[in-house]
């Protein structure tokens, strides 16, 4: 007998059928003997739907009413949108009960799911594993809904888009579970988006590192949190398929610690994030200083800078200053930063929001030279123009035009022979 966590996400709780879908694959490892948790996603696109909601009802202005009167509405936000676990949890409790197991839900405030109060990007505090863990005991399937907590002051909230990932990871090391597995829409973690590249590969394996920059340079499959949680709690992730047919092998993928085997390869995965944005500062005076008052207005505006790059004039002593921000926050950040123009004394500033950022991530690439020069040499074939550039020990990240974007990758992708296992 083993304790499990099986998660599944949108695609695979779409409607009734993939429900049912789901509870037949649940009943089979309760029938077996095992104890079994599970974590589910809203049914897919309902998340959008409920968020289109709160954006429609947050864009009216009541005359006279400016920006910050009221103030914000995260809070609400996640009241709205956790909402959508709530109905999955609770159809395939009954799903499963039709099926002679005994099921029940449970929601982020019953399992005493503990958040701070970063509303809409809460992390998990605590999970209080006492009563879940009497009731698995006792021969019940839990039911969780995903993506959902609650703070220390009794408000609902949420971990992010893509969170369901995280509540399970966490469900597993709480719960002390055997095995965690990711059911979704793909038979695993493939060397690219296999949406994008069709050649991609599945990766019998992948670090974790790997995996972590993965995920934070945009593969959507796991979220960024729970990679880093499993990472912490040497908790082996197996990502796998919720469609396969009966019978039918489906080993998919297993994020774990790194082995000699993945040393092997030089550059494990290409990933891409049209989530970006990019700002220049012009003619910002090339002193000591000036970047970190850049960085400055926009951390105080909350607001996370990612990629930077300077460019000093040759004629007179300032530089052009340019850096990437999350797409959702590009109106915000230039509003921040006129506000401080006057002040810092640069002659203006330029965004644009149709860019990429392509990325190469492999471990194999802190003992192996060469990697950037093929990665630029296959872009300038395809003659992409690189607008800012940034690396680290098992990374290269290149921010394009978003038009590129496929052809980037697909470039990335054959130049590093990712298809050839
Ligand atoms: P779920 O609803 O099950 O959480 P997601 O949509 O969040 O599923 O994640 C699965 C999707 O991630 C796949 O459909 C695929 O298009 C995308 N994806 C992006 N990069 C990769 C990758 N390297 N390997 C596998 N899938 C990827
Ligand atoms: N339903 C949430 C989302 O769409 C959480 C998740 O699916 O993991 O982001
Ligand atoms: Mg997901």
């Amino acid at each position: 007998m083993a304790r499990i966590v099986m998660k599944f996400g949108g695609t695979s709780v779409a409607d009734l059928d993939r429900i049912r879908r789901v509870a037949d694959l649940v009943a089979a490892e309760a029938k077996a003997g095992n104890e079994v948790a599970v974590v589910v996603s809203a049914m897919s696109g309902e998340t959008n739907r409920l968020v289109a909601f709160v954006d429609a009802l947050d864009a009216d202005r009541v005359d006279g009413a400016n920006d910050k009167r009221g103030g914000a509405i995260e809070d609400e936000y996640d009241t709205i949108v956790s909402s959508g676990e709530q109905v999955t949890s609770g159809l395939l409790a009954i799903a499963l009960r039709r099926r002679g197991i005994p099921a029940r839900s449970w929601l982020g405030w019953q399992l005493s799911l503990k958040t701070d109060k970063a509303h809409s990007k809460a992390r998990i505090a605590s999970i209080d594993d006492s009563e879940i863990g009497q009731s698995l005991r006792g021969g019940s399937v839990a039911v969780a809904a995903g993506f959902q907590g609650i703070t220390d002051d009794r408000r609902i909230s949420t971990l992010g888009r893509g969170g369901s990932d995280t509540s399970a990871v966490a469900l597993a090391v709480a719960l002390k579970a055997d095995r965690c597995d990711i059911y979704t829409d793909v038979d695993g973690i493939y060397t690219t988006d296999p949406r994008i590249v069709p050649e991609a590969r599945r990766l019998n394996r992948i670090a974790f590192e790997e995996m972590l920059e993965l995920a934070s340079l945009g593969a959507k499959v796991l979220q960024v949190r729970s990679v880093e949680l499993a990472m912490n709690n040497n908790l082996p992730v197996r990502v796998l398929t919720s469609f396969a047919e009966d019978g039918v092998d489906n080993p998919g993928t297993l994020v774990c610690h790194e082995d000699e085997t993945m040393e092997e390869r030089v550059v494990s995965g290409v990933a891409y994030s049209r989530d970006e944005a990019q700002i220049t500062i012009l003619r910002l005076a090339d002193k000591p200083g000036m970047v970190a008052k850049v960085c400055k207005v926009m951390s105080d505006a909350n607001i996370i800078v990612d990629m930077i790059v300077q460019s000093i004039s040759k004629s007179d002593s300032s530089a052009n200053l340019t850096f990437t921000v999350g797409k959702r926050d590009l109106e915000k950040a230039v509003k921040a930063l006129e506000l401080a123009q006057s002040d810092m004394g640069f002659e203006g500033i330029v965004s644009d929001s149709n860019v990429t950022k392509v990325s190469i991530v492999g471990i194999g690439m802190r003992s192996h030279t060469g990697v950037a020069q093929t990665m630029f040499e296959a872009l300038a074939e395809r003659n992409i123009n690189v607008e800012v550039i940034a690396t680290s020990e098992i990374k290269i990240s290149v921010l394009i035009n978003a038009e590129y974007t496929e052809l980037a990758v697909r470039a990335l992708h054959s130049a590093f022979e990712l298809e050839v296992s």
